[in-house]
């Protein structure tokens, strides 16, 4: 069975990205666009937003029993503004996850996000969907369909095959 659209898959695959508070704070922002942008990704959607309660409930729904819930969700990720954005490109929820790290940035290479910019796993400076389904979940809460932009890119087949 079929569980994603082919609209969403290939080339035109999504994921959901968000650069956290620290990585606002810290000026991080420019950074970790300008690598996503050089390795070759479409950026189709962005906003700088003060995440709600309610939309971090549900985006860390998987997480409500953890001890450190609460303090990822009050203390951190809802303490400061957060960069939400949509990534699109062939492979890109699989190698989002490389280019960010670890969650545990010790465990982090150098070269990722997470193993050059940070130390501490509770300030790991960005998040990134995990699977095509977090991908396709996360992106529906924090985007409204008419927030994605889908544009023609004329770097494409400079990329592509
Ligand atoms: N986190 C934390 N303490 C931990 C594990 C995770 O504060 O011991 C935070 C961290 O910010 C992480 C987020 O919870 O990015 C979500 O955890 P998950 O296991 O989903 O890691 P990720 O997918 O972000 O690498």
């Amino acid at each position: 069975a079929h569980i994603f659209p082919s609209a969403w898959s290939g080339v035109n695959e999504r994921t959901f990205l968000a650069v956290k508070p620290d990585g606002c704070q810290r000026r991080l922002v420019g950074e970790i666009i300008r690598r996503f942008e050089r390795k070759g990704f479409r950026l189709v959607a962005m906003k700088l937003m003060q995440a709600s309660e309610t939309l971090l409930k549900d985006h860390y729904i998987a997480l409500r029993d953890r001890p450190f819930y609460n303090r990822l969700k009050d203390l951190y990720m809802g303490s400061g503004p957060v960069v939400a954005m949509v990534w699109q490109g062939l492979d890109v929820v699989k190698t989002a996850r490389l280019m960010l790290g670890e969650t545990n940035p010790v465990d982090s290479l150098p070269g990722t996000i997470r193993g050059d910019f940070g130390v501490d796993v509770s300030r790991n400076v960005i998040h990134g969907s995990d699977s095509r389904e977090s991908a396709q979940r996360e992106i529906s809460l924090w985007f409204r369909p008419d927030e994605i932009v889908c544009w023609q890119d004329h770097a494409e087949r400079w990329i592509y095959e």
